[in-house]
């Protein structure tokens, strides 16, 4: 796949109406709806800030949250979640719809923007009020439609959804690098009717997460970890292609001790994938790939912060004992095989960082990474925020804005967001 993309640089865009693809899926307080964390909104402003001074009128779009659009499905997915089909309304279902609305965000955009955003569209999204108020957008102007996945065209990746968000614009600009793993409508469908380009957030991410892949300062050492384990143990193969070193932590570690013979207790495991590991440990030997696994785990009695501890041999998990960090002896093995990195590449944490008795792994590697002179880039939601939380942000060459797509860019697979971009 061709990662070297037309960017908003590359085209002429005073005067044209721009359908921006962003990813303004924001965390939300459950209670109140405020936004927790801006940070996916800031990250879009150099587009946006850029297209505006140019003279653009801008149609910014995203999706938040999974809202789903059809009644009767959101009957059927609530019923297969337990909930009681009688307490299923229309208004319940309203109810989840109105909680998943732009307006908040529309709110803050403005706010960092200091000018006013217009929210328009309902579960439509592109209606008649929708079409005129773009028509009577001016340059410099900028409006937010609602939620793209408010319309059931949207996830199904329709023709027609796609074609009728493309009638609003000139020109359409993805920056929502968080979402080009997915061919949606807003996301890919859009680009068959109108020219793409990248804007500059797709243009770092794939600067820096493709050169660090395509052509790696060695060694590339690349660390997996976090809970996520059947998302991400694929990524194991392809990494064995590319990568001098891969260190295993976290979640995804139990699943290989099970498969060496060992004893895991309530650890997390994916059965499944117990001979894939074994395959995986066998290549990794036939390249020359370091493949490093734990060698010790620090276990609890429950999943709570106030948790029972104690640190055994990996693969000697007593019953009823989970594995929560790696443990002391594997955090010098693993700090000391990022130490002379050339570029490291980091995507889930090695224990459950958001309680201080098994954040110790997550903090060492952040630390040894801090100090390495390598290219660190870092994926995933969590890694990101246990980096952010243990202060080590700033010190890292990059952290990614999106999970599943830095992910699914390390696995080699084509990313359908990217793909529809104009070539350079
Ligand atoms: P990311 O968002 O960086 O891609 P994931 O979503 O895959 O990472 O996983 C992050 C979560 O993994 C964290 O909430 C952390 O508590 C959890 N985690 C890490 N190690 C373990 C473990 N040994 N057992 C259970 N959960 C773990
Ligand atoms: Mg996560």
């Amino acid at each position: 796949m061709n990662y070297n993309k037309k960017t908003v640089k590359d085209v002429d865009v005073a005067g044209k109406k721009v359908l921006l693809r962003c990813d303004f899926n924001v965390p939300q307080d459950k209670v109140t709806g405020a936004i927790t964390d801006d940070k996916r909104i800031r990250a879009a402003l150099p587009t946006i800030q850029y297209l505006l001074d140019q003279g653009a009128a801008v149609i910014a779009c995203s999706h938040l949250g999974k809202p789903e659009p059809s009644f009767d499905k959101w009957v059927k997915k609530q019923t297969e979640k337990g909930k009681d089909p009688a307490s299923l309304t229309k208004e319940k279902w309203e109810k989840s719809l109105e909680a998943l609305c732009m307006e908040p965000v529309a709110k803050r955009l403005g706010e960092l923007l200091g000018k006013p955003v217009t929210l328009a569209g309902d579960i439509n999204v592109v209606n008649p009020d929708v079409q005129a108020k773009a028509a009577a957008l001016k340059p410099g102007e900028i409006m937010l439609l609602q939620n793209t996945r408010y319309n059931k065209g949207e996830t199904k990746n329709d023709p027609e959804f796609a074609k009728a968000m493309a009638s609003l614009a000139d020109l359409y600009v993805s920056d929502a690098f968080g979402a080009v793993h997915r061919a949606h409508a807003s996301t890919a469908g859009v680009a068959d009717y109108l020219p793409a380009v990248s804007g500059f957030l797709i243009q770092k991410e794939l600067d820096f997460i493709g050169g660090a892949l395509a052509n790696p300062k060695r060694p590339l050492v690349a660390i997996l970890g976090g809970s996520k384990v059947s998302s991400k143990i694929g990524v194991i193969n392809n990494l064995l292609e590319i990568a001098d070193t891969i260190i295993i932590g976290g979640g995804m570690a139990y699943t290989f001790a099970k498969a060496q013979g060992g004893s895991v207790g309530d650890s997390l495991l994916e059965s499944d994938w117990l001979d894939y590991c074994n395959e995986m440990v066998a290549k990794a030997k036939d390249k020359g790939v370091k493949l490093l696994l734990p060698v010790d785990t620090v276990i609890a009695d429950r999943f709570a912060p106030d948790a029972n501890t104690n640190v055994v041999r990996s693969g000697e998990i007593p019953d009823s004992w989970q594995g929560l960090d790696i443990g002391p002896e594997t955090i010098k093995l693993y700090c000391d095989a990022v130490k002379d990195a050339g570029t490291v590449i980091w995507n889930g944490p090695m224990g459950v960082f958001e309680f201080e008795k098994f954040a110790v792994g997550t903090k060492a590697v952040a630390e040894a990474l801090s100090e390495t002179s390598a290219i660190t880039i870092i994926g995933g939601g969590d890694s990101a925020a246990a980096v952010q939380q243990l202060g080590y942000a700033d010190k890292m060459t990059h952290i990614s804005t999106g999970g599943g797509a830095s992910l699914e860019f390390m696995e080699g697979k084509e990313l359908p967001g990217v793909a529809c971009l104009l070539d350079k």
